[in-house]
């Protein structure tokens, strides 16, 4: 048995930690993580693949409605980009991992900006959040040709498609694993 961990939220607890198998098409099997403190309800998930995979980037033009329910699955070391709709979603030790579609990384941007939007300070921020929510809602319904892409440099994050082609994916090059947030402690070691 290993050494419980303290909850990182309340100090008090410690994190069950559940750890679940998953199979996904076209990827290989991933382990689905949470983490869970009985004492302060704090919880965390995270994926990571049990299979080796390179350091990669994926890509996918999303073009229609039908195109928002490409799978995406994302490690807490994957970063997620949009340069249409200038968002990008950082790693960091409290990024969640998840697995979901096109449609579902679009909601958890949504749920972001609306925080961004009760806590504006100002009516141009609050104009600036209500338009990025404007062009958020028409890639939702389909109308807004975007762009997703997904780097990671464990390979533990993919974005999925059956469709063959319509997903371009290519091993990242040693500078853009260099220029990702978690991409330096592959560095160190390798
Ligand atoms: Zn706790």
């Amino acid at each position: 048995m290993a050494k419980p961990i303290k909850c990182p939220s309340c100090s008090v607890g410690n994190l069950r930690i559940t750890e679940i198998p998953y199979r996904v098409p076209y990827f290989g099997t991933i382990l689905l993580v949470t983490l869970r403190c009985e004492n302060c309800g704090f919880s965390h998930r995270d994926l990571f693949s049990i299979d080796f995979h390179e350091p990669m980037h994926y890509e996918v033009k999303v073009k229609g409605v039908e195109d928002l329910k490409i799978r995406v699955i994302r490690s807490s070391s994957g970063t997620i980009r949009i340069p249409e709709l200038g968002v990008r979603i950082d790693p960091g030790p409290f990024a969640e991992g998840f697995i979901s579609n096109v449609e579902g990384v679009l909601e958890r941007v949504e749920r972001a900006a609306m925080v961004l939007l009760h806590g504006a300070v100002d009516v141009e921020e609050k104009k600036r959040c209500l338009d990025f929510l404007e062009e958020l809602r028409k890639a939702k319904d389909g109308l807004l040709e975007f762009t997703l892409m997904l780097d990671d440099p464990y390979g533990n994050s993919a974005i999925l498609s059956a469709d063959e082609g319509k997903v371009v994916k290519r091993r990242l090059t040693e500078e853009e694993v260099r220029s990702l947030k978690s991409g330096r402690i592959l560095l160190e070691t390798g």
